[in-house]
C-alpha cells in the first residue's frame, strides 16, 4: 500500500490554526496526530483528544525511550508528537497532519524530508494580538510571552513550503487551500515513481 502524506502545520498561536484545524478534520479525511503536553488543560481541552495531558517527568521518560518523533519547550511547557501513531497511520495509507510549532516542525523535516510543511500566517501582528487578547483564557503575561514566541517562529517562515494568511473569519478558505496543496503534493512525480515505471518500455 501507498504510504500516506505527512502534513505539518504551524502558525504563531492567535493564528487562527485551531479553526482551519477544525475545518480540515471534518472533511474525515486527515488523521490528526494527538501531542502529549505537560501543559495545564484548558477548558475546552479533553484527555486523549486534544492533547495528552503528562508530566515533566512523565514526558522526560518518553524522550528517553526514543518514543517523540519531535518535541520542544513552549511557554515553558513541553510539548511533542508521539511517534507510533503517526508512522502507523502513515504505513496504513492515511494523511497525517501534525500542528506544531516552529522548532518541532524543523526537527520533523530533518527526520521525514518527505514531510510537507506548512506555516499559516495571521493577516498582521496587531490582528494576532487582538485574537489573543480576545480569547480571555491567558494572562497578560502570557500574551507577553506568546508576541515573542511569535517573532521567533515568524523569522522561520521561509524553511516551510507554503505560506497560508487566515484572514479574519476566512478560516474555511484558508483549510481549502491545504487541501489544494495536500491534491497538488498527491500528484508530484517524486510521489509517483509507479507512474514513469508504467511507461518505461515506451521512453527506452
Ligand atoms: P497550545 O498550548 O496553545 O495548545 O499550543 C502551544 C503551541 O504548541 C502551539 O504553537 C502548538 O502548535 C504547539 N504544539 C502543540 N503540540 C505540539 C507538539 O506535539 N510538538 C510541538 N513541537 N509543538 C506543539
Amino acid at each position: 500500500m501507498k504510504k500516506g502524506l505527512l502534513f505539518v502545520i504551524s502558525g504563531p498561536s492567535g493564528t487562527g490554526k485551531g479553526t482551519v484545524m477544525k475545518h480540515l478534520l471534518e472533511t474525515g479525511e486527515y488523521f490528526y496526530s494527538v501531542s502529549a503536553t505537560t501543559r495545564a488543560p484548558r477548558p475546552e481541552d479533553k484527555e486523549g483528544v486534544t492533547y495528552y495531558f503528562v508530566t515533566r517527568e512523565q514526558f522526560e521518560e518518553k524522550i528517553a525511550a526514543g518514543e517523540m518523533l519531535e518535541y520542544a519547550q513552549y511557554s515553558g511547557n513541553y510539548y511533542g508528537t508521539p511517534k507510533s501513531a503517526v508512522e502507523k497511520a502513515l504505513a496504513e495509507g492515511k494523511n497525517v497532519i501534525l500542528e506544531i510549532e516552529t522548532l518541532g516542525a524543523l526537527q520533523v523535516r530533518e527526520k521525514m524530508p518527505e514531510a510537507v510543511l506548512i506555516f499559516i500566517l495571521p493577516p498582521d501582528i496587531e490582528t494576532l494580538r487582538a485574537r489573543l487578547e480576545g480569547r480571555g483564557t491567558e494572562t497578560a503575561e502570557v500574551i507577553d510571552l506568546r508576541m515573542a514566541q511569535v517573532k521567533r517562529e515568524v523569522a522561520l517562515l521561509s524553511r516551510y513550503d507554503y505560506a497560508i494568511v487566515n484572514e479574519n473569519g476566512k478560516a474555511l478558505e484558508a483549510a481549502e487551500e491545504i487541501m489544494l496543496i495536500a491534491h497538488t503534493e498527491r500528484l508530484l512525480t517524486k510521489r509517483n515513481p509507479e507512474l514513469a515505471k508504467n511507461f518505461e518500455e515506451y521512453i527506452s
